[in-house]
This record gives C-alpha cells, sequence and structure tokens, in this order.
C-alpha cells in the first residue's frame, strides 16, 4: 500500500499504468496517510476485461461456495475491528466509536448475503393456463458489475455492495471514493485470504473517476452498475448505462424530514441527536429538516440545543470525539455557505458550537430557527452538522411540508400515537421511514429510496435480487423431464 500499489487487477496489486499518484489526508489535521495508485482509463479497462474473464468460472461455483467465502470474510472483518476503525477514523474524519459501529454494519452485510446466498436463487416450475407449455424459472448472476462507493462510509457502502454481488456469482470493478480508499483496499487484502480467484474482485483507485467509469461503460463484458453518491453523478450513470442497457441500481442523496408531535416522548432529542449528528450530519439519512409541532417547538429547539452543545468537537482518533471534522474545506464551504444565505434571509441562529483550531476541515454543529423554506440549508441535503428548525400546525401541514422535495430516502414520524405516526407514514413518499427511532441502519432491511433519491434497494431481501437475473425455460407440457 504504501509504494502506490494500490490498483488490484486479475489477482495482483499493482502501480497506476500512467505512474501517477494521490495522496490520501487525514480531514482531522490534513497530515498525509498514504499514497494511492491514480489509476487510468487504460486501467479501469483492464480492469473489466479481468471482471469479464473470472465471470463464467465464479457464476459457476457452488452457492455454498460462495456463502462460506463470505463467512470468512466476515470473521476477517470482526477480527480486524481495531485496526479497521482506526483507518476509517483517519480517512474520513469519523470519531473511532462511530467507526466502529460501521464495521458492525458493514460486517452485518456480508453474513446477511451469506445467509441470503442459501435463500435466494429457487425458481419455479408451473404450467401456462392453456396447458401447453411447462415453465421452469432459474436464478442466475448478472454479470459482471462496476461498484462505485462514497467516502461517508468507507466499509459499508463497499460490503452493501461487494457482498451481494460475490453471493450472486458476479465478478466486479470497485471504485471506492478517492478520500476514502484505504478501507477498500483493506478489505479486499482481507478477502484475498479467502482464497478468491483472480480477476472476480478488481479495485481501481482513481482521482479520474469520470474516466475510469466511462472505460469500464465501454466494455461490452459490464453488465450492472451499482452506484452510491450524489444525485446528479447517479443521472450521469444512468444516461452511460442506457448506451448498452446495463443493468442499475441506484442510492443516491437524500433530504430527510424528521418529524415531531406534540405528543412525542421526551427521548425524541436522543433520536434527533443520532439522526441528525451521525458522521457529522455526512449521512444519506440524515435528518435535514425538523419539522416540529408549533405546540412543542420551543421546547424541542431548547432541548436540541442543549444536547448539540454537549457533543465534543474533536478529531475522529482521539477519544470521546462525538462530532468530527467535515470529509475537505470544499464541504466546509459548500455548509458554511448555506448557512451564511439563510441566516441573510432571516433564519436565527439558535446554537453555534466552538470548533478546534488547526489544519482540520470541521464546520461547527449549529441549529438555526425558522429558515426561509427556500433556503438551501432547508431545500438541499446539507451534508453536515446543521439543524434546521421549522414549525407546523397540523398533521396535514406536517405531510405537506415533508413530502415538498425531491428526494425520497428517509423520513422520521415522533408521535406516542401509534395510529398517528403510521397513518402520517404511509402518506410519506419516502423510501425509509423511522417511526419513533433515529436509527434506522441494518442489512436485514430493503435500504433505498423514491424519486430522486434512487433505484433499487440494497439489504433485506431485495438486496440480492439486484445482482440476478431470471431465466424462463418453454417445454412442451408433457416434457418428459418433470
Ligand atoms: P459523489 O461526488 O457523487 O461521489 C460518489 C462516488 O462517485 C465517488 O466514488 C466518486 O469518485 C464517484 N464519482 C464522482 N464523479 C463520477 C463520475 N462522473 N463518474 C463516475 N463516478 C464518479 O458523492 P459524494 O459527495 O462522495 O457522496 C455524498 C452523496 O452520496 C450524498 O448526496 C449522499 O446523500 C449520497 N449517499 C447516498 C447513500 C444512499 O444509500 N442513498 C449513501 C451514502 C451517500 P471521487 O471520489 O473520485 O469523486
Amino acid at each position: 500500500m504504501l509504494d502506490a500499489k494500490t490498483l488490484y487487477i486479475d489477482g495482483a496489486w499493482r502501480a497506476s499504468s500512467s505512474g501517477a499518484t494521490f495522496t490520501v489526508t487525514d480531514p482531522s489535521d490534513g497530515s498525509a496517510l498514504a499514497t494511492a495508485a491514480d489509476g487510468t482509463a487504460e486501467d479501469a479497462s483492464a480492469a473489466i476485461a479481468a471482471a469479464g474473464a473470472a465471470q463464467p468460472a465464479w457464476g459457476a461455483t457452488s452457492i455454498a461456495h460462495r456463502a462460506q467465502v463470505l463467512r470468512g470474510l466476515h470473521a476477517a472483518v470482526i477480527a480486524h475491528t481495531e485496526e479497521l476503525a482506526e483507518l476509517i477514523a483517519a480517512e474520513s474524519g469519523k470519531p473511532v466509536s462511530e467507526a466502529i459501529g460501521e464495521i458492525g454494519y458493514g460486517a452485518q452485510f456480508i453474513s446477511w448475503f451469506a445467509d441470503q446466498a442459501t435463500q435466494a436463487f429457487h425458481g419455479e416450475h408451473y404450467t401456462d393456463p392453456a396447458g401447453t407449455t411447462r415453465i421452469l424459472t432459474s436464478r442466475r448472476p448478472v454479470g459482471p458489475c462496476l461498484l462505485i462507493t462514497p467516502w461517508n462510509f468507507p466499509l459499508a457502502m463497499v460490503t452493501r455492495k461487494l457482498a451481494p454481488a460475490l453471493a450472486a456469482g458476479c465478478t466486479s470493478v470497485l471504485k471506492p471514493a478517492e478520500q476514502t480508499p484505504l478501507t477498500a483496499i483493506r478489505l479486499i487484502e482481507l478477502l484475498n485470504e479467502q482464497d478468491v480467484p483472480p480477476g472476480v474482485v478488481n479495485v481501481v483507485t482513481t482521482t479520474q473517476a469520470r474516466e475510469v467509469s466511462a472505460a469500464v461503460f465501454a466494455s461490452p463484458a459490464l453488465r450492472k452498475v451499482s452506484f452510491t453518491g450524489s444525485t446528479a453523478i447517479g443521472g450521469e450513470l444512468l444516461r452511460n448505462s442506457s448506451h448498452r442497457v446495463v443493468s442499475t441500481s441506484m442510492e443516491l442523496g437524500g433530504n430527510a424530514p424528521f418529524l415531531v408531535f406534540d405528543d412525542a416522548a421526551p427521548d425524541v432529542v436522543d433520536g434527533a441527536i443520532v439522526a441528525k449528528l451521525r458522521n457529522g450530519g455526512q449521512s444519506c439519512i440524515a435528518a435535514n429538516r425538523f419539522l416540529v409541532h408549533d405546540i412543542v417547538a420551543d421546547e424541542f429547539t431548547e432541548k436540541l440545543v442543549g444536547a448539540f452543545s454537549r457533543m465534543r468537537v474533536g478529531t475522529g482518533r482521539a477519544v470521546g470525539t462525538d462530532v468530527g471534522p467535515l470529509i475537505d474545506s470544499r464541504a466546509v464551504e459548500k455548509v458554511s455557505a448555506m448557512v451564511e444565505q439563510a441566516v441573510d434571509a432571516g433564519a436565527r441562529v439558535a446554537y453555534r458550537a466552538e470548533v478546534p483550531a488547526g489544519q482540520g476541515s470541521f464546520y461547527p454543529p449549529t441549529v438555526l430557527i425558522d429558515a426561509p423554506l427556500n433556503s438551501p440549508v432547508y431545500r438541499d441535503e446539507v451534508f453536515g452538522p446543521v439543524a434546521t428548525v421549522t414549525r407546523f400546525t397540523d398533521e396535514h401541514h406536517a405531510v405537506e411540508l415533508a413530502n415538498d422535495t425531491q428526494a425520497g430516502l428517509a423520513a422520521y414520524v415522533f408521535s406516542a400515537d401509534l395510529s398517528r405516526a403510521l397513518r402520517v407514514a404511509a402518506a410519506l413518499d419516502f423510501g425509509i421511514v423511522g417511526v419513533n427511532r433515529g436509527f434506522v441502519s441494518t442489512a436485514a432491511a430493503p435500504f433505498g429510496g423514491t424519486k430522486t433519491s434512487g433505484l433499487g434497494r440494497e439489504g433485506g431481501l431485495h438486496g440480492l435480487e439486484e445482482y440476478l437475473e431470471t431465466q424462463y425455460l418453454s417445454l412442451p407440457v408433457d416434457s418428459p423431464i418433470v
């Protein structure tokens, strides 16, 4: 890793074909962590060629064998929790305690899909209504995949794709985020200990995401792209997928409303903190807009400010940190501009924390009241530790405000009246709704959004489907085989 051979292609670690490298830094202090190979289009072509060549043999391995590989990987990830947590905290800036939580979550996908692999390949056998055709269906891997992941969960976003791809019998080219390639590389090293044949998994670290993905799309071997990231890039990849009708799964941006009704339990603030400040607000399911019943809005805001003020802001690797830095200085500029624009337009600052001095890309946890509904901090995904509190008058108003967005990933509803909470949840146009809880992530659940938040689901009973095709065999009804 230190000699910049971070491309893993056809079973070998390589340097970039151009010889170029890039530096991976710690956002807590800007220090250099490692040098990675800056993969090129040529490297990407070699990676997808290797994936294409490995596909027939990997797709023909037994389900039991693939499940065993995944179980071995799961054990290795758990055994290396401490080391992986240090790596995640260093390259993403998130607190070590959260990194440990991410490893548990990321490992869940590996064991979940090991189990799913043994369940999801069942085909069907039936006769058509006219009684002339015997229909047999079977499941098969969709084929070589391009897996593109973001920096906010450097392990879990990879395992959420790679584990079902491996379980289904698909080979892949993984392109981790430029800011956080080190965790992905370590994961692949652990996977290699499970004796996976060359070409089954290939990794291209790069700063040239567009060129690298274009080279993969140019190959007729590619059959699937699974992407987690921004809606804008997701749209670009959907357009690229259309040329060769490549299958797509898209996990894109959110703008989660967090609804607090007048009878919400006092621990609503605990849920609010988890939903807002996990990973410093840099989560696609982060609560983006607190929508609070008028009667309890002042009390809720006061408690939220109290909870924000107890958060310790610091470097990811320091013991006791609750909120780390943002991923880079561009993210700080973006969040600062959003807050300034809202304040200029009349929003009031109820709280703003202090941040550590120095080179780190910190943004102070901030609570805003009455941000105008057309301000970017309310309308767009903040991806930072900024909470806006907006009042609603009744249930209808709450649902109207919540649904007034093109994003449809996650929403949260807090009310002691479960009938109301479920009625409101049903009216929300979102793929995920947390009812009286601010934490919704588990490998066992189908994760994904509506509208511009994406296509398809990851995890749950649906996650493996994304990597499978169905073949139908048509037989004469009197065929002797059954
Ligand atoms: P991003 O800029 O879209 O990047 C995500 C990944 O796409 C990175 O690996 C990036 O590579 C790559 N990429 C960038 N431009 C590309 C291109 N033209 N062609 C191919 N790949 C390209 O997103 P981000 O800012 O890292 O991540 C934050 C976004 O992800 C937020 O909107 C968040 O909501 C969303 N997200 C969604 C989910 C979900 O499950 N729905 C989960 C996590 C995050 P580089 O790193 O080299 O730029």
